[in-house]
């Protein structure tokens, strides 16, 4: 079973809506600039201006990540931070210098496990060799590069500033120097065929990371991919790679354990499965998102999504207007909110849940589920049973690849 934390020994709930103990406790950081933007791209990144990595205003961005956690800190007082990501956005255009000094002030200010993942995100467009290694001598642990595909048409089509060449060359420098590596892969790309799907996976399982992301391309609103949609892969064809893709994954040794998530054994990644599991993460940085429990207490943070407005609201302005921008804006979950986010992120898992973690993550009585557990049980969308000698609620084959439609159940009000 997926380690989700010491839970199990946790006495007996308060009140209904109170929290025991706070879940463990993750970092996420921002850093939210790249050489230019991907069209199929809607994360919170932002071009910058000439395509010149210089132009990132690296020193006032750390300061202002550095007062954002300062101001954070009470909230967060005394736990202990099991994980840290550093994601973008191309974190991989800072300097190795501020790399380091990022994370010793991560380390100063907070209680940073000494075996805490370090995860940095890197694009293969935005790789040198001495880099790479600085950024592990500073501390990161496990690399998460932005492969998407080896083929030099399909890149082109998805506006990714790397070529095949760079794709394998970067690969392979960061398996070489990160003993934890992941590379993500994307499939049902515009005009891709099943059989290039498999080129891509083949040549990535041949370099034996120990971890494999592989999303299925999705026009996202807003993007410069829905406005004017490229030729994808029909369902049939998609759902065809999509099978092919946890079937090539699963003979080369590689777990299943989340959507989109395939580790080798015992690799999978730690940040990510505290997110499935509803663990706490304090977000800094522009656009970063937090979730932090207290005893009565769940809420959710948003940070400015506009590195300037972010930088300005922490350090004063830099332009000429009096106003300060809105650095925060925060969401106090209700129950109805937390039995729907708890099941969105641990249902997301194949080996889905202890009924005790969501009694934990959530203070409330799983009671308060059933209706919806048991209409998605009769649908063949959920399992209920014993597995490794522990009570577990997980998606079935069909739930999991029908999620939606499983996860609706479970919306406020259904
Ligand atoms: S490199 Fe990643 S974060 Fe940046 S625009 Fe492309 S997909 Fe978005």
């Amino acid at each position: 079973m997926i380690d989700s934390g010491d839970y199990r020994g946790e006495a007996r709930l308060r009140m209904p809506g109170q929290l025991q103990a706070p879940p463990p406790l993750a970092l996420y950081v921002h850093l939210p600039w790249c050489v230019r933007k991907c069209p199929y791209c809607d994360f919170n990144s932002h071009a910058l201006r000439g395509e010149d990595a210089t132009a990132i205003p690296e020193q006032r961005y750390l300061q202002a990540l550095t007062r954002d956690l300062e101001r954070s800190l009470p909230q967060v007082w005394g736990r202990e931070v099991s994980s840290i990501f550093i994601g973008g956005g191309t974190p991989s255009l800072f300097s190795a210098a501020a790399i380091d000094q990022l994370l010793v002030t991560l380390r100063t200010l907070l209680r940073v496990s000494p075996l805490a993942e370090i995860t940095l995100e890197a694009n293969p467009g935005a790789f040198e060799a001495a880099r790479f290694k600085a950024y592990r001598d500073a501390g990161v642990n496990r690399l998460s590069l932005g492969v998407q595909s080896f083929n030099p048409q399909h890149l082109r089509a998805l506006g990714r500033i790397h070529d095949a060449d760079e794709a394998r060359a970067a690969a392979a420098a960061a398996l070489e120097l990160f003993e934890a590596v992941n590379l993500d892969l994307m499939y049902a790309l515009p005009g891709q065929t099943l059989s290039e799907a498999r080129q891509d996976l083949e040549t990535a399982i041949r370099l034996a990371p120990a971890h494999v992301s592989a999303y299925h391309l999705t026009l996202e609103p807003n993007t410069p991919f829905a406005a004017a949609p490229p030729s994808l892969p029909d369902d049939d064809a998609a759902a065809d790679m999509q099978l092919m893709v946890e079937e090539t994954l699963a003979a080369a040794g590689y777990q299943h354990y989340e959507t989109s998530a395939f580790a080798q054994p015992g690799r999978q990644c730690r940040h990510n499965l505290n997110y499935w599991n509803f663990g706490d993460y304090l977000g800094i940085g522009a656009g970063a998102h937090g979730k932090l429990s207290s005893h009565d207490r769940i809420e959710r943070q948003a940070r400015s999504k506009h590195p300037q407005a972010y930088m300005d609201a922490l350090l004063g302005e830099s332009g000429s207007s009096n106003a300060r921008p809105t650095l925060l804006e925060t969401r106090k979950l209700t129950r109805a909110d937390r039995i729907f986010e708890f099941m969105m992120n641990a249902l997301r898992l194949t080996e889905g849940f202890d009924p005790r973690l969501f009694e934990a993550r959530t203070g409330l009585p799983l009671l308060l589920a059933e209706p919806a557990l048991r209409a998605a049980e009769q649908r063949g969308l959920l399992l209920r049973g014993v597995y490794d000698g522990a009570d577990n609620i997980r998606p079935s084959e069909q739930g999991r690849h029908f999620l939606n439609e499983l996860l609706q159940m479970f919306l406020p009000g259904d």
